[in-house]
């Protein structure tokens, strides 16, 4: 790209802001928000505002394929065709001697839809082996059983405009001020507009989203099921239920009624730590709600009852009757840019294209024969800390890990070290050296980055954009696409013969056709011509569909939303005691993004918080004594971390708060927050427990 300017999408979360990128040949790529675009309409937040510097800076990126021949030898530059003659040859003997499922895909929600697309269908089509996932299990696994549970399918109901359309948001286990930013800015201007619109907000910590909303219930940890009863309990006993809504368009709702009247409003206020009068205050503003929004993130999914905290949470929606109408829903924020996609194309071990599933023979044949295979094994696949769980015994032998950094990222990181390292090969995918995981490579192969590839990606609601390639990969570096595709034909797969990224995409959207998601009249011409679309696009012309279930006809038999009854109420994460008394739960931050490979390059964004922080109530520092600005030490069953503490009465007493970013091998990897993490996950989801791990704080004592 000379001179030139195009229009795609940021690659950093869920949210999917447009973004224009200007290429000048002198000064290289600069970006701007694209002010035509629906979701941004022109903002930017401070990541997406700073991804010029990324691109423009290539010093840390993979060039050339390395390769070491055995453990023992070092790491040399080899030529794409030895690389992936060794990738073949490598994978063919491990299957033939241990079988499919003695090797696995670990692959990330960053990808593009059409590279998901393709990686499940080598993986689950032609490898014979469901163990692929994404790092999207660490994110949004229990929305989507969630959604499964309730609506009969993993469907996000609203869209974006919504948001002005509303008068009341419950923001529940999410900061979308500081982790999906231009949607916050959106509310907030909302609010400015229409002074009486409310935002309630339920976190241990007081965020900055918090800080915006007209009432912060400072919820316990782990409590939420138990202050979503107590809403519900309040919201029917007041007259607020929506009973035409119950009684024509759900199920199950005796069962669920008596559950939640048989709670008490004052002990759900004492378990939960919330004042009785805000509960009762939170339901009253919910019941007289004419549009009424809820939004949530990994508070709720990350965690040991995860998928039970999204069903609690969708019953509010069924019992206020909330849903399929403008400025009503349930919204479950993802993290990830194409999380959304990587849901589409059956991106998890669980789960086949187009939202059919692995445990459905008959789909499980419709999927094999549309892929012209025989079939598709009917063994579950290993999800992401299982798959690092396997290489650890020695039952998984190799692993391909794409787009993704699990030594930072997964939980109990020195457990997925030694994973790593017992692994009898590991080829790392990336576009550059900076992933921590990348030194447990065999084979490190460069990938093209953001700008230059082209592909498509699904937002948050449902919304499909078309992203140009706009430049050059450096050095030897090639997509995704090409990457998987020549290593499909080096182990002599049929169904790999696609011309371009285009051909992948047709494909998939014909697989779409007749189902609940189409878009098998969706073409990268409309996309390119007409710009972005919520799916299904199920006709020629069809403009894209905002929300969901306007009909009120939902994806179960009996098309009728289901109320869930939770199997753990209270929280099944192990409790705190006299040795780990304090409850540690992990995020974001403001400027940072996942394992801070591309955002720890940038200088601008390591202004904000430049080194991970313990957050600690001042009445903990105070026991502990522990002033602000002290090293503290902080130890859980699984490992150790040594940080500042920040004193602030921004969180709860009796819990901290780290940001999960850190993690480059430095200081013997003490600021890596994931070597605290207990390794609990949610039965249903496989969703790591990542909210709730107990820890001891102690002042660091130089020996
Ligand atoms: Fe990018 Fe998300 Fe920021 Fe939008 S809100 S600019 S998508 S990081």
């Amino acid at each position: 790209m000379q001179n030139s300017e195009i229009k795609t999408t940021c690659s950093y979360c869920g949210v999917g802001c447009g973004i224009i990128v200007t290429n000048d040949s002198k000064n290289g790529v600069s970006v701007t928000g694209d002010k035509d675009h629906p979701v941004n309409r022109g903002m930017l937040c401070s990541k997406g505002m700073n991804l010029h510097y990324v691109v423009n800076d290539t010093s840390d990126r993979i060039l050339y394929p390395e390769m070491r021949w055995s453990k023992s030898h070092p790491m040399e530059r080899v030529s794409w065709d030895t690389a992936l003659d060794r990738a073949a040859a490598v994978f063919s003997s491990i299957i033939k001697k241990h079988g499919p499922d003695s090797v696995g895909f670990y692959i990330s929600g960053q990808c593009l839809t059409e590279e998901y697309y393709l990686v499940n269908k080598l993986v689950k089509g032609f490898l014979k082996t469901n163990n692929i996932d994404t790092n999207s299990r660490l994110c949004m696994s229990s929305a989507v059983a969630g959604y499964k549970k309730t609506f009969g399918e993993d469907s996000v109901p609203i869209a974006y405009d919504d948001i002005e359309l509303a008068d009341t948001f419950l923001i529940t286990g999410a900061n979308p001020a500081w982790c999906h930013p231009i949607l916050f800015r959106r509310i907030e201007q909302h609010k400015e507009k229409n002074p009486k619109t409310k935002i309630i907000v339920i976190d241990p910590r007081r965020t900055d989203s918090a800080i915006a909303a007209d009432l912060h219930l400072q919820i316990i940890p782990g409590t939420d099921i138990i202050l979503y009863h107590a809403l519900a309990k309040r919201l029917i006993e007041k007259g607020y239920a929506d009973n035409d809504f119950i009684k024509n368009h759900t199920e199950n709702f005796k069962l669920y009624k008596d559950l939640v009247l048989s709670s008490s409003l004052e002990k759900a206020s004492k378990l939960c730590g919330v004042p009785l009068n805000d509960i009762k205050l939170a339901a009253d503003i919910i019941g007289k709600a004419k549009g009424f929004l809820s939004l949530w993130a990994m508070g709720l999914n990350q965690s040991a009852i995860g998928v039970d905290k999204n069903t609690a949470l969708l019953n509010l929606s069924l019992l206020t009757g909330h849903i399929g109408k403008p400025g009503s829903g349930p919204f479950s924020l993802t993290g990830q840019p194409n999380a959304m996609g990587g849901r589409e194309v059956g991106g998890m071990a669980n789960l086949l294209a187009v939202h059919k599933e692995l445990n459905n023979p008959v789909h499980r044949k419709e999927v094999a024969d549309f892929w012209g295979v025989e079939d598709i094994s009917e063994k579950p696949g290993l999800t992401a800390t299982e798959m690092f769980d396997a290489l650890e015994s020695g039952k998984m032998k190799a692993i391909w890990v794409i787009c993704t950094n699990p030594m930072v990222s997964l939980p109990d990181s020195r457990r997925v070290e030694k994973a790593l390292a017992n692994a009898k090969f590991v080829v790392v995918q990336d576009i550059s050296h900076n992933a921590d995981t990348s030194k447990f490579a065999d084979l490190l192969l460069p990938a093209a980055g953001w700008l230059e590839k082209e592909g498509t990606m699904t937002n948050s609601e449902r919304r499909i954009s078309y992203l140009p390639k706009g430049i050059n990969a450096p050095g030897e570096a090639l997509s995704d696409v090409e990457i998987l595709t020549r290593f499909a034909k080096k182990m002599n797969f049929t169904g790999f013969n696609f011309n371009s990224t285009e051909d992948i995409y047709k494909e998939h959207c014909l697989m779409t056709k007749n189902t609940n998601i189409d878009i098998s009249f969706l073409n990268y011409n409309r996309l390119k011509n007409e710009g972005t679309f919520q799916w299904p696009v199920p006709d020629y012309g069809h403009p894209g569909t905002p929300r969901l279930f306007s009909d009120k006809k939902f994806y179960t038999p009996s098309q009728k939303a289901i109320f869930n009854i939770p199997t753990a109420i209270e929280n099944t994460s192990e409790q705190p005691n006299d040795q780990f008394p304090y409850i540690l739960t992990t995020g974001r931050i403001r400027d940072q993004w996942h394992t801070m490979t591309k955002t720890g390059k940038v200088s601008r964004l390591m202004t904000h918080i430049p080194s991970p922080v313990l957050e600690i109530n001042p009445i903990d520092a105070y026991k502990a004594s522990i002033n602000n600005g002290d090293i503290v030490v902080v130890t859980s069953k699984n490992g150790t971390v040594r940080v500042k503490a920040k004193v602030a009465d921004t969180i709860r007493e009796g819990v901290v708060f780290l940001p999960m970013h850190w993690g480059k091998q430095l200081e013997n990897d003490l600021n890596r927050t994931n070597n605290l993490t207990n390794t609990l996950v949610d039965p249903v989801s496989k969703e790591p427990d990542f909210k709730f791990t107990t820890v001891s704080v102690a002042k660091y004592v130089k020996p």
